[in-house]
């Protein structure tokens, strides 16, 4: 049985849409790797006060988590629109099954079925 992908496909294009702004206060798209963001620097001042050289470098730290906390969710997004295109939307990309319909509600985007949830972070990124 086929996945409506229907009401599936709005939501998706919606929390992109969302995402990428949100990605681009943060950091700048690679234009020749669609699935990469870089965090670019909170403070672009040369003062080389020690203290705020710290401060400066633990909130890089953190903006970089933050870009590839959203860069993997952005990704999964896209992959998740690409499988409606593909028809392939609703398979787990482990198993080959139907993802359940209350995982798809719940994360349209999820590439697995819920037997394969714990290896989805192990999926290869695109
Ligand atoms: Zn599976």
């Amino acid at each position: 049985m086929a996945v409506d992908t229907a009401q599936y496909k709005p939501r998706l294009e919606q929390e992109l849409a969302t995402l990428t702004e949100e990605l681009k206060t943060l950091g700048i798209h690679n234009p020749e790797v669609p699935s990469d963001w870089q965090a670019t620097p909170t403070d672009v001042s040369t003062e080389a006060d020690p203290n705020i050289e710290a401060d400066r470098t633990e909130d890089w730290d953190e903006r970089r988590a933050i870009v590839a906390q959203l860069e993997t969710r952005y990704n999964n997004l896209r992959r998740a629109l690409a499988k409606i295109e593909a028809g392939t939307f609703g398979i787990c990309e482990i198993s080959g099954e139907e993802i359940e319909a209350d995982r798809l509600d719940a994360n349209p985007a999820a590439r697995t079925c819920k037997a394969h949830l714990n290896d989805e972070a192990d999926l290869p990124m695109t």
